[in-house]
């Protein structure tokens, strides 16, 4: 069976929260699991507003120490004590979160109901953070004011589904079955060969996602994100705003967009827009011209990752 891989997104602005646009987070999910990308001050309320289960959350991912990114946190992890949870939590970020975590229980003097791991991220190449049995995390620099890491999601190799009616055709060994299903080809004591591309469906596409939260134009990411089926990179100004987006190391949404040409991604989730646009429509239409598979992020929308968007 091939899990359910999606992205549900919980905020999508950038600096001050109005339009009723709420701080970056968002929530992806790979079956059983629920990883949570950033954690904007309002992510807690919007997890409820939404119906994601914050207890499925095994991991959270901080992309960099501006507050629109982080500032949710201390109130996600608090409920989690107030609600006794016991399931260990792992925190990736930059330097100097842990001790902004603990300073804050420490004065407030909280333990915890549950375990938290703190890992330190490194914005300086590809780090493979979380290595699961169907997929990986990986983190990956991007070129912002302080240290920041976009967040790569790739799903990895399952078992394959067998053909049934040959299986029904003859009886196949036991020991064949396990190696079939691992894609490998099979030779029995008597010589008989069992081909996996004759007894299995072929492994379908892996997939994946990319999280590009705060960066200036930098098309060496592309490096980093070749080929995933969706890109979200930020998109905080228009094409008029330029200058403001290179001087505060953000993107317009056409550099965006190039980014997802450059990188030959599938699908374009646009994102982290500045608090000085009420209306988006003529932002997409800036990005769709670059790259036409480009779509503005909803709050409370859930976008499936898909190999195969057509
Ligand atoms: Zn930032």
């Amino acid at each position: 069976m091939i899990p359910e891989f999606e992205v549900t997104i919980l905020g999508n602005t950038s600096s001050i929260p109005v339009h009723g646009r709420n701080h970056t987070a968002q929530v992806v999910r790979f079956g059983q699991e629920c990883l949570l990308l950033d954690c904007g001050e309002a992510t807690q309320i919007q997890m409820r507003k939404y119906k994601i289960k914050s207890s499925k959350i095994s991991h959270i991912f901080i992309s960099h120490l501006h507050g629109d990114h982080y500032l949710g946190l201390i109130g996600v992890l608090s409920s989690y004590h107030l609600s006794k949870r016991t399931q260990p939590l792992t925190i990736f970020g930059p330097q100097g979160l842990d001790e902004i975590i603990t300073t804050h229980f420490r004065w407030s003097n909280t333990r915890l109901s549950y375990p938290i791991e703190f890992v330190q991220t490194k914005a300086d190449s590809l780090n493979l953070l979380v290595d699961l049995p169907r997929f990986a995390v990986y983190s990956f620099p991007l070129l912002h004011r302080i240290p920041t890491t976009g967040f790569l999601i790739r799903e990895k190799k399952g078992l394959r589904s067998l053909i049934k009616e040959k299986l029904q055709e003859k009886k196949i060994p036991l020991e064949a079955i396990h190696e079939l299903r691992q894609g490998r080809d099979y030779r029995d004591s008597d010589g008989q060969d069992y081909r996996a591309e004759d007894y299995a469906y072929p492994q379908p596409p892996l997939r994946s996602y990319a999280f590009c939260s705060d960066t200036i134009f930098h098309p060496e990411i592309s490096g980093f994100i070749q080929g995933v089926d969706l890109l979200y990179h930020e998109s905080t100004f228009m094409e008029v705003d330029s200058k403001r987006a290179k001087d505060t190391f953000h993107c317009t949404a056409i550099q965006a967009a190039e980014i997802a040409r450059l990188s030959g991604v599938k699908r374009l989730l646009l994102g982290h827009f500045s608090s000085r646009y009420a209306d988006l429509n003529d932002m997409l239409t800036e990005a769709q011209t670059v790259f036409p598979h480009s779509v503005l992020s909803e709050e409370g929308s859930t976008y499936p990752i898909l190999s195969d968007y057509e």
